[in-house]
């Protein structure tokens, strides 16, 4: 099984069981509790200054992924351990019916393999316009990490801005995130990943401000230049 990023089968059954994929990657242990998938959708319309993933912005048609492939690359990855998944972007819910089908997709793995992990996925979207626009999709979902982010404020754990609530959203996730909810930011969160993939290196997680000046200024003291950034256009 290729990885989900790098094509493979294309096949799409039925007609709108795919998505725009950015990336995908596990485990992450950056975005949410335990060792998760991560999984970046492609596209976003909403602008947040301060994004600092730019590169998910565009819709991309050469990004699409067949739903079905992307979940047998989950069940292969996550042979060792799975706590959770979390989904973000890009604007997940910009593509609506893509993310039902992937959200359906999880939850049927989740039941038939009678595994325990659980779903977060982050919107730049307010929380009453989801719950007005998206209530079934809100349904398929453990925790939600809504809002968009503003660069003035100071992130929280897991958020990138303190306007950002976690708002538990299943029974299971009342059992796992409610203890986050109001949890004070530790130095020991403040944490990124780093991986290394098809000759790119992605930087996952929560930056705080002036992380990425940071990250480039010591890479370009030991003699390395950062060109393409997803933190500028
Ligand atoms: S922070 Fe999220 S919602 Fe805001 S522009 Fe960036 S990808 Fe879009």
């Amino acid at each position: 099984m290729p990885h989900p990023c790098r094509g493979g089968d294309k096949a799409v059954k039925p007609a709108n069981a795919h998505l725009q994929l950015n990336k995908a990657h596990f485990p992450v242990t950056v975005l949410g509790p335990g060792q998760r998938i991560g999984l970046w959708l492609q596209g976003c319309s909403i602008g947040c200054k301060g994004c600092v993933s730019v590169d998910t912005w565009e819709r991309d048609p050469q990004r699409t992924v067949a739903i079905s492939s992307l979940l047998t690359w989950c069940k292969q990855v996550a042979g060792s351990g799975l706590d959770g998944v979390t989904i973000s972007g890009g604007e997940p819910f910009d593509q609506p019916e893509g993310l039902r089908h992937l959200l359906q997709a999880l939850r049927l793995w989740r039941s038939q393999a009678r595994l325990d992990f659980d779903i977060l996925c982050y919107s730049g979207y307010p929380l009453k316009t989801l719950q007005q626009r998206h209530a079934r999709l809100l349904a398929l979902l453990d925790a939600l990490i809504p809002e968009p982010f503003i660069d003035s404020q100071s992130g929280v754990l897991w958020r990138g801005s303190s306007n950002q609530p976690l708002v538990p959203l299943s029974p299971l996730g009342q059992q796992r995130y409610a203890a986050f909810v109001c949890a004070p930011l530790q130095e020991e969160d403040k944490r990124m990943q780093v991986a290394v993939e098809g000759g790119r290196v992605w930087m996952i997680g929560i930056p705080a401000r002036g992380d990425m000046t940071r990250i480039e200024a010591l890479c370009r003291s030991r003699g390395l230049t950062l060109e393409q950034v997803s933190w500028r256009r």
